[in-house]
């Protein structure tokens, strides 16, 4: 199948790249963006509203969806955006160029393509990592009747990975004391304590919840609408914050004598990496959105995927995390302290800057073009 990557200027007279402007400031405009390049394509939008807050303008938070293509196709990929809020500026400005360049690209007739965009609006709009309840959406995917995971290493650090006090000397003594845990424990096992998902504290920072929030049951009432007659599902769900900037990393979580870690190393190549085993730049996380997906549609093989990008080292994302939880419950969002949280918080988890997005963008086609001939050839007769 033929690859469509951004367009490379090579001397002055021709038009500026057109990828950046898929990007967008804010929700707002991102959401308005999506809508725009689906309506002018004829594609009809399903949009659930989220009852539980607004943007910071009044408006209302939205998770749209677009479909595309048959939607009696058996093969289904779901491509999704703002799992995590402030990370959606990367996911939506590549559902947008790929709305914006549907006309150059041919999508098989046996796979349908299903953009799902800002599934946790109320994080992007208010750039949180979080949702409006303080939840990490890609914890939340446990079942809340059994007894949730413990994380004892996170209990023994609590302190220090959300602290009460984040001034330069208190910050200072916190990091001198991961460090030592990780230099006895090892880097990966502080990784692990801080990101796998921690269920006990509500004002901590990785935190699952404690029921199915909004955004859960809107992905589980989405997949519910598409699966009927599907036999291959897969999701690409976009994420920013680790890894090397602008390198975009599959990560999937299936041990390698499952099928769909075989089809997954079929489709996207060496390049995706799975957390059971340590492969992967994350930590093998609980309840995530990709752990919960194959019995959301049990009659097909399910493929999930996070597509992890990049940004800025990862000491950075996670003083960042720190502050924003710490003004979350602390602070005052309109102070010169709170904006400036903000901006470093939005700056971790978006490089506003032109070759991040080409880079986005093509890596993210790639992966999409990948996934989508994995779908078409699985489900050829
Ligand atoms: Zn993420």
């Amino acid at each position: 199948m033929a690859r469509y990557g951004p367009t490379r200027n090579t001397n002055a007279d021709e038009t500026m790249s057109e990828t950046p402007s898929y990007f967008s400031k804010d929700y707002t405009e991102a959401r308005n963006k999506f809508l725009r390049a689906a309506t002018a394509l004829d594609l009809d939008v399903a949009s659930h509203l989220n009852p539980n807050g607004k943007t910071p303008d009044g408006t209302g938070l939205y998770t749209d969806i677009v479909r595309v293509g048959d939607k009696a196709a058996p093969a289904k990929l779901l491509i999704m955006s703002a799992t995590h809020g402030v990370e959606g500026f990367c996911g939506s400005g590549v559902q947008v160029g790929f709305l914006k360049t549907m006309s150059v690209r041919q999508i098989p007739a046996n796979v349908e393509v299903i953009l799902v965009h800002a599934i946790n609006p109320y994080g992007f709009a208010w750039l949180r990592r979080v949702n409006e309840d303080n939840v990490d959406l890609n914890r939340n995917f446990v079942d809340h009747a059994l007894k949730y995971p413990q994380n004892a290493a996170y209990e023994e650090l609590k302190e220090l990975i959300a602290p009460i006090d984040i001034s330069r000397d208190a910050m200072k003594a916190a990091n001198a004391k991961l460090r030592d845990y990780a230099e006895a424990q090892g880097a990966i096992a502080l990784q692990g304590a801080v990101s796998c998902g921690q269920y006990a504290h509500t004002d901590g920072l990785y935190y699952g919840g404690s029921f199915a929030t909004w955004s859960n049951k809107t992905f589980r009432k989405i997949v519910a609408d598409v699966r009927d007659g599907a036999t291959a599902l897969a999701l690409v769900d976009f994420h920013t914050g680790l890894g090397p900037y602008g390198y975009g990393e599959p990560i999937i979580e299936f041990a390698t004598d499952d099928p769909a870690y075989g089809r997954a190393k079929a489709w996207y190549g060496d390049s995706v990496k799975s957390t059971v085993g340590g492969e992967s730049v994350s930590a093998h996380l609980s309840g995530t959105i990709d752990g919960a997906m194959p019995d959301m549609a049990p009659r097909a093989d399910v493929t999930a995927m996070a597509l992890e990008f990049g940004t800025v080292p990862s000491n950075e994302v996670f003083r960042a995390l720190r502050k924003d939880n710490w003004l979350h419950l602390h602070g005052e969002l309109d102070s010169e302290l709170g904006r400036s949280i903000k901006a470093e918080l939005r700056a971790a988890f978006y490089p506003d800057a032109d070759d991040w997005k080409e880079m986005i963008w093509a890596r993210g086609l790639e992966v999409i073009n990948q996934a989508i001939a994995g779908l078409a050839a699985s489900t050829e007769a």
